[in-house]
């Protein structure tokens, strides 16, 4: 009447992120490559790690891809809001007209690496110049100060 279930047996490999071995879950077999859940995340961390490696632009270009749909067609650039101020300077509907609308976004992309550059080295510089005034004031002598509050 009723048949023995059969016994699946997994295949035992070693684990690909810490090496112990395992049996491999039966309805994944081979392409089980983890003995755990913490070993499968750690290794799906580092193969993300990898491709963005490989592919450091992917999701920039998904991104700027994205835009490009979301303005095709469309007679005037839209967004104007959300551009840093520096870029609202940029005449979107002008370049938009002449070059289309590859040439907006890309041009508005490098707007902003240019922008985002130049905003990180400014905080730099503030840095330096505050450690730089920070040590003149720790520099300056007391006994100068004394000097001039006596002769008074
Ligand atoms: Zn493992």
């Amino acid at each position: 009447m009723s048949s023995k279930p059969k016994k699946r047996r997994g295949l035992r490999k070693p684990c690909s992120v810490c090496g112990r071995w395992f049996v491999a879950d039966a309805r994944v077999g081979a392409r089980q490559k983890t003995c755990s859940e913490e070993c499968r995340r750690a290794l799906k961390v580092s193969h993300r790690a990898t491709f963005a490696k490989n592919n450091p632009h992917y999701w920039r270009e998904r991104r700027l891809d994205a835009k490009i749909e979301r303005i095709a067609g469309k007679q005037s650039p839209p967004e104007l809001g959300t551009r840093p101020p520096a870029l609202r300077q940029m005449p979107g509907a002008y370049v938009l007209s002449k070059m289309g609308t590859e040439a907006l976004v890309i041009l508005g992309e490098l707007g902003r690496v240019l922008l985002a550059g130049a905003q990180s080295e400014m905080e730099v510089q503030v840095l330096r110049l505050k450690e730089e005034f920070g040590e003149v004031l720790r520099a300056e002598p007391q006994s100068e100060i004394a000097a001039v509050s006596s002769r008074s």
